[in-house]
């Protein structure tokens, strides 16, 4: 039996709340599921407002333009991440200042940031790897202290809470993913958090090709037009009307993907014991959303070892970012002031784990042939 990397769950309720979205006959943006997935974001988060999107990709756009980037800004983030994170900014103009992550959560070493600061900087944005909070209160703190905007890329973080609070609903912006391989999908999507009441206006007209057609529905104005920049962000009911099942399932999607990173967390310990591996850590503040599994490998050979040997009985694990300070694109666009090596040395020992709901029924195989593989 083939083990895939990963396997979008089904709630089973996704084709009827399409079969509704097609018989209620509006298709387009902002119908009745695209609402109800709005209301529910916001509840859920305390986010001031959410906006579905085609995609986080689509989110992080939107946000670097209401931040207002200029070209020749700068934005602080981590290299150890997918390559929107940067390219939303680049558009814009911006260079993304990469600093290295801590040895423990692989997210942004709040300790170097400060560090980055130039009078050009505009932005930080933390990434939370794996769906495990950023430092925040710390990051809050040197963002007030230096005038600068946060935008939480929470791509990985949906469910997932820092001392009680929602990831992505922390910073002035936060950006969700729904892509099939994140815990809440809808094929491709994503979602816009704006916390800064301040943004909303704005962030309504960016998502609608830079016109006032949001206010115009509302009655607040009599005719829409173009009054600002955008694009078209918005996603279909058909989107909207499959997210919708998923949201409904929302924790129980959570509390099984918790049992299995705790089973591989359980089934690994052994071989944490005995030095062959290293496991995530999971500060005590965050309250997690097991969006990932992932081990350390002592080095990039033992890693390329144990990726065949599983591949020889069909598991699939994979490794994860080349870090953007050493890819093509980000080093023309980007900038690193100071050695990255955390980074440069997780990205070559880091492994993740088949997550996926229904693997329930192999886990204990998939962990066996691990074990074998490392210490039989
Ligand atoms: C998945 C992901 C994205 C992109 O999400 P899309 O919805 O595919 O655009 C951005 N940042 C991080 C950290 C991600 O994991």
């Amino acid at each position: 039996m083939r083990i895939p990397f990963n396997k979008p769950y089904m709630t089973g309720k996704e084709l009827h709340y399409i079969a509704e979205a097609h018989a209620n006959g509006h298709l387009a943006g902002e119908g009745s599921f695209t609402k109800q997935c709005h209301a529910w974001l916001e509840a859920s988060t305390g986010a001031h407002k959410a906006l579905l999107t085609h995609s986080c990709t689509a989110a992080l756009e939107m946000a670097a333009m209401l931040i207002g980037i200029e070209p020749g800004d700068e934005v602080i983030m981590p290299a150890y991440t997918f390559v929107s994170t940067a390219n939303a900014f680049v558009l814009r103009g911006a260079v993304p200042v990469f600093v290295d992550i801590r040895a423990d959560t692989l997210n942004i070493d709040e300790t170097k940031i400060a560090a980055a600061i130039t009078p050009r900087t505009k932005a930080i944005v933390p990434v939370h790897y794996a769906g495990v909070a950023c430092e925040m209160d710390t990051i809050m703190a040197i963002a007030r202290r230096h005038r600068l905007w946060v935008v939480e890329d929470a791509a990985q973080a949906v469910m997932s809470t820092y001392k009680g609070r929602a990831l992505g609903s922390i910073g002035d912006l936060g950006a969700y993913s729904f892509h099939e391989t994140k815990n809440i999908i809808s094929g491709e999507g994503g979602a816009l958090l704006v916390n800064h009441p301040d943004l909303v206006a704005r962030a309504e007209i960016i998502r609608e090709k830079g016109t006032n057609r949001s206010q115009f529905f509302r009655g607040q104005v009599d005719k829409y037009t173009w009054v600002d920049i955008g694009s078209s962000y918005l996603p279909g009911e058909i989107i909207a009307a499959f997210l919708w099942a998923q949201i409904g399932e929302a924790d129980a999607i959570t509390r099984r993907r918790t049992a299995l990173w705790d089973t591989y967390h359980q089934g690994l310990a052994g071989l944490a014991e005995a030095g062959l591996i290293e496991r995530p850590r999971i500060p005590e503040e965050c309250g997690y959303n097991a969006h990932l599994y992932y081990i350390l490998l002592p080095d990039v050979e033992r890693r390329s070892a144990l990726i065949e040997a599983l591949k020889q009985h069909d598991i699939y694990a994979v490794f994860h970012y080349i870090p953007l300070h050493t890819a093509p694109a980000g080093l023309s666009y980007g900038r690193a002031d100071y050695a990255l090596p955390i980074t440069d040395n997780i990205a070559g020992r880091l492994l993740r784990l088949p997550l996926w709901l229904g693997l329930e029924a192999h886990q204990a195989a998939v962990i066996g042939r691990i074990i074998d593989a490392l210490a039989g």
